[in-house]
């Protein structure tokens, strides 16, 4: 069976090998979440129920909607866990961006009748070499057949950041989708639509076989490397602020030897807790 990476774990090699190396390598998990990430959640499980109401016809209002975010962000919402990092920010800011991102969807789409919903939050898997060593799995936030008739990979965003479209046109994340949806819907032209929902802006870019055979490549040399390194240097960035890892590293004051003793602390634990065979 292949090997599975997502696109958040190449992102975290990308973005620091010593933290890629604390999670994915030793297996420790990230004790707390930022609040972005959190609220990014919380908004993806409102959308899919929303689609899933609307599938039934029975479109809720819009003040429905916010009262179940609201409680699905009370219910799950835990201080000590879900950290907000930048300064002169508070929670009912972060549910505010929240209720922003809710209403500027439904504004745009109501009544949800503009295009064929085929997918959520639907599970994506494939190998990337004909031997099966390695794949990518993922889930595509919402998959559409648009009037067009073209087939639309859809991604929630609620960050405020709005890459501008060469980036877009370079992400590999739902890139990586389309290659995995291959020709489930058939031979329509395929979309790749990002929905920057804190400030109701689309983002739309296109691939040639092209471009995703190339991609293929690269995504496959890439984990080749992530699977022979043996050396996972720290790399501090801004991103630093909202990394969990940071008792753990060495760019922070931890010896090297902190991580490994917590893994193995880890292991003790886990092995402690399996079932005993009589
Ligand atoms: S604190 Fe920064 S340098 Fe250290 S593991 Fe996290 S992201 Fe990497």
């Amino acid at each position: 069976m292949a090997k599975l990476y997502s696109h958040s774990r190449l992102n975290s090699w990308e973005n620091c090998p010593k933290k890629f190396e604390l999670r994915y390598r030793l297996g420790i998990p990230e004790e707390t979440e930022g609040i972005e990430g959190f609220v990014g959640k919380r908004v993806h499980e409102i959308l899919e129920r929303l689609y899933e109401f609307v599938a039934k016809d029975q479109v809720p209002s819009l003040r429905r909607v916010i009262e179940r975010f609201d409680a699905i962000f009370d219910e799950n919402y835990d201080a000590n866990r879900v950290k907000i990092v930048k300064d002169g920010y508070d929670i009912e800011y972060y549910r505010a961006l929240g209720h922003r991102c809710l209403q500027n969807y439904y504004r745009s789409h109501y009544p949800f009748d503009q295009d064929e919903t085929l997918g959520l939050e639907t599970h994506i898997q494939f190998n990337l070499d004909p031997e099966g060593r390695y794949g990518i799995q993922g889930f595509v936030d919402r998959i559409v057949r648009a009037q067009d008739g073209a087939i639309e990979i859809q991604d929630y965003k609620t960050g405020e950041y709005i890459p501008n479209q060469k980036r877009i046109d370079a992400d590999r994340q739902l890139a990586l989708y389309q290659i995995g949806i291959g020709r489930r819907f058939g031979d329509a032209p395929v979309r790749l639509v990002w929905q920057y929902l804190s400030k109701g802006i689309t983002r739309v870019s296109t691939r040639s076989a092209e471009a995703l055979e190339q991609l293929q490549e690269n995504t496959l040399a890439l984990i080749e490397r992530i699977e022979a390194a043996d050396q996972f240097p720290a790399k501090k960035t801004n991103l630093c602020r909202w990394c969990t890892y940071k008792p753990l590293c060495p760019a922070f004051g931890a010896s090297e030897e902190a991580a490994l003793e917590k893994a193995q602390e880890l292991r003790q634990k886990e092995n402690a807790n399996q079932p005993r065979l009589l």
